[in-house]
């Protein structure tokens, strides 16, 4: 098809610098409360519907509740034929625990990668789709809370399993998730619980990502095994694929900064995603 793109990159790498320059965004912060305002907002300019849904958790680092927010925002969710399901998760991590400097492992992360790059993708995309969305086609744009709270895993996909829990009615048909897609150096290669769950989307995503000049980006090789928001997701019987570049030194650091990320890699994501809600490539679901 045409290489005419509506996804504006210079517009997705505002919504990432824009998400960093509040600072970290874990639960309860500053920059959280900020940002949590701002990307409500944004989702309310492009989306029919917008909801936010609180929930709470008891956090074993505080003896202490942590609040969180899902925003969700739909686009001609109800009377469409197909439903799908964008997720990123807008928290970034409270401590940079891979950090070489054991001075530095207590302090949040900013997340340019790891929590905004994502985002700022859904938030273009929203924009590039709202008078554009094939009428079958329906999409919420889930943006989840408490992803990546910690310090292990059970603390960890909050949102996502509240989500999992309260699946909305209709539900959807199948799920994309973005995380750290930002990278300069960006190549997301197959994920295996991806794999797993919805090999046949992550197939039909890749073969048509690879149509549209992508084939370096989403190369048809393994990755490693992923634990995210996709597994809850999918465990709740909707599948559910994570593009996700995990090859990323600066992952729960202090390092995950905005220099490291790129606005061409955005842009990557961003068409792969237009093109697939624009052409709609056909394939069974289930395997
Ligand atoms: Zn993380």
């Amino acid at each position: 098809m045409a290489a005419d793109w509506k996804f504006d990159k210079s517009l997705a790498w505002k919504h990432l610098t824009k998400q960093c320059s509040f600072g970290p965004r874990n639960p309860g912060s500053k920059g959280y409360n900020e940002c949590k305002k701002y990307l409500t907002d944004e989702v309310k300019k492009y989306c029919d519907d917008v909801k936010t849904v609180d929930f709470k958790h008891i956090w074993s680092v505080t003896n202490r509740y942590v609040e969180m927010t899902n925003i969700i925002g739909e686009q001609n969710w109800k009377r469409a034929k197909t439903r799908i399901l964008l997720i990123a998760h807008w928290d970034t991590r409270p401590t940079s625990d891979m950090d070489p400097d054991d001075d530095k492992t207590g302090l949040p992360i900013i997340g340019a990668n790891d929590g905004a790059s994502g985002v700022a993708v859904l938030l273009e995309l929203m924009r590039v789709m709202k008078d554009r969305l094939p009428k079958d086609i329906g999409v919420q744009y889930l943006l989840t809370d408490g992803e990546d709270l910690g310090p292990d895993l059970s603390e960890m996909f909050l949102g996502a399993v509240n989500y999992s829990k309260n699946l909305p009615d209709p539900k959807p048909n199948y799920g994309i998730l973005l995380d750290m897609i930002g990278d300069k150096d960006l190549r997301v290669p197959m994920e295996p619980n991806s794999l797993r769950f919805a090999g046949p989307l992550v197939k039909a995503f890749y073969q048509n990502a690879g149509k549209i000049g992508l084939s370096d980006t989403f190369p048809l090789v393994y990755g490693p095994t992923i634990e995210d928001d996709h597994i809850c997701i999918n465990e709740a019987g909707i599948p559910t694929i994570d593009l996700i570049d995990f090859d990323y030194a600066p992952w729960h650091t202090q390092a995950d900064t905005v220099d490291k990320c790129s606005a061409e890699s955005l842009h990557k994501i961003g068409i792969a995603l237009e093109s697939w809600l624009l052409v709609r490539p056909a394939f069974k679901i289930s395997k």
